[in-house]
């Protein structure tokens, strides 16, 4: 389930492991359109010396502010290289050297030059490059524009999901031996942010309802580099190609909060440090409050059409600037879920049956901040993994029976109608709900949260969903109903939003992205663990706490 970049890896996966299956590939859109093609820093995989494996397990695990399980990470560094070679055999166009080699460059909390990119449209390039191998294999079908809503469970065995065709709006099943998540983020919880229209959780939140815990959903992570008035992101990239920011003095402020890493420190604490500046009363103030400025002017005209040509075109439709002769304005946005299902290193989850990889998953190499470019790699190791796994546990299992798989169709049918699509005496707006959930996320759990603006998020999310429930849609056609999918995709963005919530309220400490300003320190002796939500049919979801493991890199202070 899902065409992104984690889906399409590993369906290729599963598809090369057995010739014999028949594979589908499920997607809302057409997956060309899923999320992964917009991203545009790079990948990062350690490709030469002076690199090493250690040496990109400990930016990660120091980036993760010490909650990545570190055996997890082991496995992801050494399997990234052999996935970006993979990539190469298969067409990527990396950016290379001179002399061939695919190029590096610098990214934010990695001591090296380890991400490698394809100009700064590497989501696009990666995309590409699986989709079209996706195509030589004969047993991988696609159903685009397919709408999942539910999963199938028996004896508490994932057996395939339930959804429509977006064009004709019919119900159906697909009964399987192994369901695959590949859904990605759902960063449109929120209001002011990078991610597609499409990233609403689906997956987690389908997972989460059939009983999957979903892990350290409080670590949100916010991009420090977004453009003021639409949230698309300027990559990270811009920094590390040697971009300065800059506040309403000309400093390089900075200085005052990562005076080692400068615009290369992880984003959690730069974008905590430009919040700080902004109180102080140091931003810029602009159209839409304020603002830092990003700065390549030095560069010149030559790198910055090499390296970052999509930055120069986005700046100047959108903002009508030119970066070769002005400086960017910028602010935080939200960006990346580092929480998501429950896997494990091969993309197992607690539910026999189902697997995860990719956003929607959480193997547990980010943990409470994800460092920058690693999550394409992220992508295809534990794509690939989930892939392999799904084979080879689905070879002794039996497919599953047509009869009770008949009755949860209509089940769902009669779901749909009766609570979205007949539903005529509502008096609530799909839209005008998800502005206010977007804005109350903005608001109360944003970079900085306290217990009393989470406290407010818990009443005011009460009140999103007994709006929820008091629903009315207009459009009850059967074909392209935009309406129904986006009620749809509205009641798994309060489901997420509701675990976010729930697990920043319960985690009294400051760790990675999640910043508590009545808990400052992080607290190792009680919370180097992962937070697990367990959905319960009760007001909220049942919390529990599984110990991080460490494998050679004892916590320490974490300072840049
Ligand atoms: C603007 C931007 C730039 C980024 N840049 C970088 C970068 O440079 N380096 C990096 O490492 N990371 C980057 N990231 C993060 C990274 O791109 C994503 O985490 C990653 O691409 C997610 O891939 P995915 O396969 O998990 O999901 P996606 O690419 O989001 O795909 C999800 C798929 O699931 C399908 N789906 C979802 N719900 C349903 C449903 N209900 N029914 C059917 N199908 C469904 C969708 O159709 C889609 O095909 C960036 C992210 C953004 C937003």
């Amino acid at each position: 389930m899902g065409g992104g970049l984690a889906g399409i890896r590993a369906a290729i996966a599963a598809a090369e492991t057995d010739p014999k299956l028949r594979v589908a590939m499920v997607s809302k859109v057409y997956p060309m359109r899923s999320h992964t093609v917009s991203a545009e820093g790079g990948c990062a995989a350690v490709l030469r010396e002076p690199d090493s494996f250690d040496g990109h397990a400990f930016d990660t695990i120091k980036g993760s502010d010490y909650l990545a399980d570190q055996d997890v990470v082991e496995v992801f560094v050494r399997e990234a290289p052999l996935e970006v070679i993979q990539m190469e055999h298969w067409g990527c166009p990396w950016s290379r050297e001179p002399d061939g080699r695919i190029s590096v460059r610098p990214f934010g909390g990695m001591t090296t030059w380890r991400t490698c990119f394809a100009a700064d449209k590497s989501g696009f390039h990666m995309l590409h490059t699986v989709f079209q191998t996706s195509l030589q294999f004969a047993n991988i079908e696609r159903l685009d524009e397919f709408f999942v809503t539910s999963l199938i469970t028996e004896d508490g065995r994932c057996e395939g999901v339930i959804g429509f065709d977006m064009r004709s709006g019919e119900v159906r099943s697909l009964a399987a031996r192994a369901v695959i998540l590949a859904t990605g983020g759902n960063g449109r919880i929120y209001a002011f942010t990078t991610n597609g229209a499409i990233c609403t959780g689906d997956g987690m939140a389908l997972a989460y309802r059939a009983g999957v815990p979903l892990k350290d959903m409080e670590f949100v992570q916010f991009h420090p580099t977004g453009m003021p008035s639409t949230g698309i992101l300027i990559t990270e990239a811009v920094r590390g190609e040697g971009g300065y920011l800059t506040n309403a003095e000309g400093e390089r402020f900075l200085e005052r909060y990562v005076p080692n890493k400068m615009e290369l420190g992880p984003r959690d604490i730069i974008s905590r440090a430009m919040v700080t500046e902004f109180e102080a009363g140091r931003g810029l103030k602009g159209e839409y409050g304020d603002y830092m400025n990003l700065d390549v002017r030095h560069l010149g005209s030559e790198v910055i059409n090499r390296k970052l040509p999509f930055m120069r075109e986005l700046m100047g439709e959108y903002m009508g600037i030119d970066i070769v002769t002005d400086p960017m304005p910028v602010r935080p946005v939200e960006h990346y879920m580092m929480g998501g299902i429950d896997t494990d290193a091969s993309g197992r989850t607690p539910m026999p049956g189902l697997y995860a990889a990719g956003e929607c998953a959480n193997a547990g190499i980010n943990g409470a901040n994800r460092l920058g470019s690693n999550s394409l790699p992220e992508c295809l190791v534990f794509g690939a993994a989930a892939g392999r796994a799904a084979v080879h546990d689905a070879r002794g299992v039996k497919a599953p029976g047509s009869n009770p798989i008949a009755g949860l169709v209509k089940d769902e049918t009669r779901r749909i109608e009766a609570d979205f699509l007949g539903r005529s005496s509502g008096t609530e707006r799909v839209g005008e709900i998800r502005e206010d959930l977007q804005k109350m996320m903005d608001a109360q759990v944003g970079v900085f949260r306290t217990g009393d603006g989470l406290k407010t998020a818990v009443k005011e999310l009460a009140e999103l969903r007994d709006r929820f429930a008091r629903l009315k849609l207009d459009d009850h056609s059967r074909t392209f109903n935009t309406e129904l999918v986006t009620a749809l995709e509205l009641e798994n963005m309060l489901d997420g939003a509701e675990t976010i919530i729930e697990s920043a309220l319960a985690r009294q400490e400051s760790r990675g992205s999640h910043a508590r300003r009545d808990f400052p320190d992080r607290n190792d002796e009680k919370y180097l663990a992962h937070t697990l939500a367990y959905h319960t049919r009760g007001a909220k979801p049942r919390l529990e706490y599984r110990p991080v493991r460490i494998t050679q890199w004892q916590p320490q202070a974490r300072s840049y």
